[in-house]
């Protein structure tokens, strides 16, 4: 459908599911010689999220406004910049405009990649409203330039195998059969700062992406997924320590840092935990960690934001 907004539309205001993500695992082979670190990482998003408007206007202007008052209101925030991109490359787009309302709940800075999803569904969400002039490769390649975890956002697969700089994507088919306990501590951590004390050398490790690509779910059931960021983020913070082996007493197959963390993420089996008893796992991690424990479950098939 050749769709252009016209004077005479009502304005459309579309509403969109921002997902937060965990990382199942995170393999960092090392720094290019050009400064990005070379990653493999198993994403998954989760039905756990943000909810973000958007609603095109005729003054070109970007207006943003988010529920979190201590993040960016302005054209700052990954958002606006995602919205300001897109509108530089649309051609249906040209001239517009788009008010943009986040409403947070997924936590700052705490690995669950909330920017790059609010950033990622911003680009469908447009593509959506002036037509679908992106594929969805286009809108992924247009994420890179916002970030690394930006390009997920920007495709429907649920859960993929990134690597690379974030330039490689493979989907994989979502996780099942898990509840998911999220406990974020309540402080943040700068992913640029995470990185910077990983002690690399420039030479790389060997990229075992194929066989992940291919037995990712067996490394899964083996207990082997691992995050090499844990070395840097559980030494500066032993809490996280803590939480990792309260999580595993409670009954988590496993538990791990997602992304830079500092959340951590514990996966229950269905067979193994009711809802309800996930739910007193949550309150047990409320009562020690504080208010930030989320139940989760990994998001399968569409959503509203595609
Ligand atoms: P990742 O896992 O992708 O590294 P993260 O979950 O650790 O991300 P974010 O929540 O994306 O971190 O926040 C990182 C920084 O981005 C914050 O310091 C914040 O000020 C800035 N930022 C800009 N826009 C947003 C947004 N819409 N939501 C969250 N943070 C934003």
């Amino acid at each position: 459908m050749d769709w252009q907004l016209m004077e005479s539309d009502p304005p459309k205001v579309l509403e969109l599911f921002a997902p937060a993500k965990i990382n199942l695992f995170l393999r960092v082979l090392g720094r290019r010689a050009d400064g990005y670190h070379q990653l493999e990482t198993w994403m998954q998003k989760l039905d756990f999220g943000d909810t973000v408007s958007l609603q095109p206007t005729l003054d070109g202007v970007i207006r943003l406004s988010c529920s979190d008052s201590s993040l960016p209101q302005d054209s700052s925030n990954l958002a606006s910049r995602a919205a300001a991109l897109f509108f530089a490359l649309s051609s249906r787009g040209k001239g517009y405009g788009a008010d943009i309302r986040i409403e947070k709940r997924i936590p700052v800075a705490a690995g669950l990649g909330g920017g790059s999803s609010d950033a990622g569904v911003v680009l469908r969400g447009l593509n959506r409203l002036f037509g679908g002039e992106f594929s969805e490769e286009q809108l992924a390649s247009m994420g890179l330039q916002l970030g690394a975890d930006v390009p997920f956002f920007a495709t429907g697969h649920d859960a993929v195998i990134a690597g690379g700089v974030g330039e490689e994507m493979y989907p994989l088919p979502g996780l099942q059969g898990y509840g998911i306990v999220l406990v974020n501590p309540g402080f943040s951590v700068s992913t640029r700062w995470v990185f910077e004390n990983l002690g690399l050398t420039t030479e790389l490790k060997e990229s075992k992406l194929a066989s992940f690509r291919k037995d990712a779910f067996a490394l899964l059931t083996r207990g082997e997924l691992v995050n090499d960021l844990e070395s840097v983020t559980l030494a500066s913070y032993p809490e996280l320590m803590k939480i990792k082996s309260d999580l595993v007493d409670a009954g988590a197959e496993i538990s791990l840092m997602s992304g830079s963390g500092p959340t951590v993420f514990g996966l229950f089996p269905d067979a193994s935990k009711s809802a309800v008893a996930l739910q007193a796992v949550a309150d047990e991690m409320r009562r020690k960690f504080g208010e930030r424990v989320f139940v989760a479950r990994a998001k399968v098939g569409a959503s509203p934001s595609g």
